[in-house]
């Protein structure tokens, strides 16, 4: 399957030039080579870091432009994965990097038309539904010191009514509303949603876990439309995700842990992990979505909430997966590089390993040298919404912004 991805020939690990080997920033280091990717990888991180910057602000004009501006202002799929509101989040994360108060607004004004476009939609999550429009209206007004829109966007929230029938996961599902209560309360303050929202639907979610595990081997387990997926986006990954941000009684942590670990036990002989508990032979999938990035992410997690040394092992093992196999022909966060590089960045979050920091470069790096020629030669795939922040270049521009600081960079809608 060596067609889904490039094969990864980029070294191990570069080191960088120093300042006395490059003195300004934008000039070639001296180390000579005749590669454009070496060149950036050999490059001090202070240039960089600059260049990330500006091909970050220069994608952001397009990214607006052919979201918002040429679609006259009109709203087709308000969601942030592949809709219009992905730009407003995309806007929000420079506004907190530059303070630029015309992403602000701009963003505010973004949102604003997708709280008319959502109004009578019944999806209720951060990245595919209402709960992520009022979450980010809410955030955004409170940055601009607007109490009247705060208000009416958290009033918005508090009507969101979950169905019953809702599935668990995080696209359409429980935690993907209980993930936009987490992102209102930790920007604007604990308890703004209260946990009486949450409770509930933590309990829920647990009751359903059990009762579907009883037969197998794994103490928690969900279906998404019949199937009982393992990944971040309908799976395993996604829920244990956001439930160890929850306040959880001590049995649901050991259930947590020994969710975390059946899927370990099980993953493939290669490192990486099944999409789903029927697609056991299948060792193809290596993106956020499906497979080992996923699964990574929160394993991290797992290790800096429980402090565990086995959940830091499989989590740097299914890095080495991603380092393999995840230089993906895709630009996306969901099932592309951008995406992928973000397992780098969080472990390197979390042990401070420069390696770490190299390889999340080296995938930053490969996009910023050659994605728009390899995408104009067909040889990678746009995306089907070409500058949505879940498949297209938004998510690229995303993580360039994120790369010029890599200690703060998280991945978006997900990691807090
Ligand atoms: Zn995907």
């Amino acid at each position: 399957m060596a067609d889904r991805f490039f094969p990864n020939v980029m070294p191990d690990f570069v080191a960088e030039a120093t300042a006395e080997t490059q003195d300004e920033e934008g000039k070639e280091p001296a180390v000579v080579t005749q590669d454009s990717l070496m060149k950036l990888l050999s490059m001090p991180y202070s240039s960089l870091s600059q260049r990330f910057k500006r091909a970050a602000l220069d994608l952001k004009e397009t990214i607006t432009l052919e979201t918002w501006g040429m679609t006259g202002q009109q709203v087709q799929d308000f969601t942030l994965y592949c809709g219009t509101l992905g730009t407003a989040f995309f806007l929000f994360r420079a506004y907190l990097l530059t303070n630029n108060n015309n992403d602000l607004a701009l963003s505010s004004q973004i949102v604003k038309a997708c709280d008319t476009a959502s109004f009578n939609s019944r999806d209720v999550t951060f990245l595919c539904g209402r709960a992520g429009v009022c979450a980010l209206g809410a955030v955004l007004a409170k940055h601009a010191g607007d109490e009247q829109l705060i208000n009416y966007y958290l009033v918005q929230f508090r009507e969101i009514k979950l169905p019953r029938n809702l599935p668990d996961e995080l696209l359409y599902g429980r935690v993907g509303y209980l993930w936009a209560c987490l992102f209102i309360n930790k920007h604007m303050g604990a308890g703004t949603i209260p946990s009486t929202y949450t409770c509930s639907v933590v309990n829920e979610i647990i009751k359903n876990g059990r009762e579907l595990a009883k037969s197998g081997r794994c103490p928690l387990m969900f279906e998404w439309y019949g199937e009982k997926y393992w990944g971040a986006a309908h799976g395993l990954a996604g829920i244990m995700h956001v439930l160890m941000d929850m306040d959880l009684k001590p049995d649901e942590v050991e259930d947590v842990k020994g969710t975390l670990r059946y899927m370990i036990n099980n993953r493939f002989p290669s490192g990486n992990y099944p999409a789903s508990e029927e697609d056991k032979k299948r060792d193809v999938l290596v993106h956020w979505c499906h497979g080992a990035p996923g699964v990574a992410l929160t394993l991290v997690k797992a290790a800096r909430v429980f402090g565990d040394k086995e959940f830091l092992e499989a989590a740097a093992d299914a890095a080495e997966v991603v380092w393999n196999r995840g230089l993906l022909k895709r630009v996306g966060i969901c099932h592309g590089i951008s995406g992928n590089a973000y397992v780098f960045l969080s472990l390197y979050q979390l042990t401070g390993n420069v390696e770490f920091i190299y390889r999340a470069k080296a995938f930053a790096c490969f996009l910023l040298d050659r994605a728009h020629k390899l995408i104009s030669e067909g040889e990678m795939h746009g995306g089907d919404n070409p500058y949505s922040l879940f498949e297209g270049m938004g998510g690229m521009a995303y993580l360039f912004l994120d790369m010029i600081d890599p200690s703060q960079g998280k991945f978006p809608a997900y990691d807090l």
